[in-house]
């Protein structure tokens, strides 16, 4: 597939100083908010080019006033997520207290059961030693 001439010259007119594909990016601050502009890739040849014309000075306000929502949203979120987690962690303190409340409760019901049961049970007999194999070492020879 062969291109056109002026496809080729768009191709060349975005190719940066070292021969490279430059690409676009947009600015987000200063005068120039809002304006795309192309760049070296590598950015090693200096290579800067604007795509869009500058913004109105209406328009640079609005953007301005949408980062400074944006802003002010993210930090209201941080403190909402801040505070259920701090809501979460003192349930989980309040779950493991209770826990290990409950914990020492059963393992004092235990404790209590295990005695109950030894008190009432028949005291072991001695257990006889098993039989050996073989006969005593005095009777070997
Ligand atoms: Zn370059």
């Amino acid at each position: 597939m062969s291109r056109s001439l002026d496809e080729c010259d768009a191709i060349l007119d975005n190719m940066c100083d070292c021969y490279r594909m430059s690409v676009e990016k947009t600015r987000w601050y200063g005068d120039a908010i809002g304006r795309r502009y192309r760049e070296c890739p590598e950015g090693v040849c200096g290579f800067h080019k604007w795509v869009d014309p500058p913004l109105c000075t209406r328009g640079q306000e609005a953007l301005r006033e949408l980062q400074r929502r944006h802003e002010v949203s993210y930090e209201d979120d941080c403190r909402r997520r801040d505070a259920l987690l701090a809501w979460y962690d003192r349930r989980l303190e309040d779950e493991r207290k209770k826990f290990t409340e409950s914990l020492a409760g059963l393992s004092l019901l235990c404790d209590v059961v295990k005695n109950l049961v030894l008190e009432a049970s028949d005291p072991v007999e001695p257990v006889e030693p098993a039989p050996s194999l073989y006969p005593p070492m005095e009777e070997w020879e």
